[in-house]
């Protein structure tokens, strides 16, 4: 009958978020099923199978408690069964796992299929490169492949906090498409052409949002921690100037931009364990593991992605916060060099 089915590629902590967003949306569409299909990580809890809970339960009792998921989106362990019919996937996992999880897809989706990725990071390449999570994905699955990216901790999402996000795509048509399956009242959506921009600052802004957290770990204020989202949104647009020609400045003033960089330099999980990180004395790996029961920082990783290509090219000292907060994570430069990064940051000069 034409109607869209969609699929979910994860169920974390954002991925149950917008599995109820989507989940809701989707049974007052003509345009898509009212079934929509979502592939868990199975693990067990108290003797309990996660997928069961959720399908009994709907509440994803580990990634998001305390939120219900709608009836109409069934948990599923096997991701071919999850993913096999879709015309609508939704990409939201950590972005460690993607290149896994495309793999196994390769031949089992339609090819008249379309991708959307909520996911932040990048992959890295042979030779010192780094990919974009939706060109992975395109070159691994022969799809097209949009970007939902906003201001959008997942939680205060699911409690339905007024928030915005950003479409990235430069198809219209199903620009409006993804905008009718994702916008809710409370969850106001604008396509961007700039699809590449879109995802760039998504990707990034964690790299900031982890140096914000060591600032508050060492105990300086607000005013440092505006100068590091300031120093930090600078490299962002220096970096998309440097290696994807053709940014709209106007595309940092969207909720990807500048409002994504804020709310996760505030309230993110990024900040949190850096923040952590300064006072504990553990590494950056234990802490994800004592503090985030299952969930998954993705600044560290991507500092790390961003530094293989910056150091190929022989560019560390044109992205000083990026550098910085790479080598501070892995151990290799002290924290406190992190308030040297900003004094002597060439922004200054
Ligand atoms: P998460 O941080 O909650 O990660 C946990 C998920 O990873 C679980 O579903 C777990 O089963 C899964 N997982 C663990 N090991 C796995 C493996 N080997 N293979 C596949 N999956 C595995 O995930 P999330 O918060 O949904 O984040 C997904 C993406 O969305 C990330 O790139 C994140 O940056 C982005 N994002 C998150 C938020 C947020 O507030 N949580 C907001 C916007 C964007
Ligand atoms: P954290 O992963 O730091 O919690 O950031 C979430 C996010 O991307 C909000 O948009």
């Amino acid at each position: 009958d034409g109607k869209k089915k969609v699929c979910i590629v994860g169920s974390g902590n954002w991925g149950s978020a917008i599995a109820k967003v989507v989940g809701n949306n989707v049974k007052s569409l003509d345009e898509f099923e009212t079934e929509v299909k979502m592939w868990v990580f199975e693990e067990e809890i108290n003797g309990r199978k996660l997928t069961e809970i959720i399908n009994t339960d709907h509440e994803n009792v580990k990634y998001l408690p305390g939120h219900k998921i709608p009836e109409n989106v069934i948990a599923v362990p096997d991701l071919i069964d999850s993913a096999k019919d879709a015309d609508i996937y939704i990409f939201v996992i950590p972005h460690q796992f993607l290149p896994k999880v495309c793999q196994q897809l390769v031949g089992n989706i339609k090819s008249t299929a379309l991708g959307v990725s909520l996911i932040k990071g990048f992959t890295m390449k042979e030779g010192g490169g780094i990919a974009l999570i939706s060109s992975e994905v395109e070159n691994t699955l022969k799809i097209p492949c949009a970007v939902l990216m906003g201001a959008n901790i997942a939680n205060e999402v699911a409690s339905e906090n007024y928030c915005e996000a950003t479409i990235g795509i430069n198809n219209k048509d199903q620009g409006l498409l993804l905008k009718k399956l994702f916008q809710a009242d409370y969850f106001r959506i604008v396509v961007c052409e700039d699809e590449d921009t879109v995802e760039l600052c998504g990707a990034l802004k964690n790299i900031v949002a982890t140096g914000a957290g060591f600032a508050d770990g060492l105990g300086y204020g607000d005013n440092t921690k505006a100068a590091v989202i300031r120093l930090g949104l600078m490299e962002m647009v220096k970096f998309c100037e440097a290696f994807y020609h053709g940014s709209t400045q106007s595309t940092f003033l969207e909720s990807c931009g500048v409002a994504d960089l804020v709310t996760t330099c505030y309230a993110g999980r990024n900040r949190k364990v850096a923040a952590a990180f300064v006072k504990s004395g553990k590494t950056i790996e234990e802490l994800e593991k004592e503090m985030l029961n299952g969930q998954k920082l993705q600044g560290p990783p991507t500092a790390e992605e961003v530094n293989f290509m910056l150091k190929s090219k022989n560019m560390e000292d044109r992205f000083p916060m990026f550098t910085a907060v790479h080598k501070i994570c892995k151990g290799d430069l002290p924290v406190e060099e992190f308030i040297n990064c900003l004094k002597n940051h060439p922004e200054h000069m």
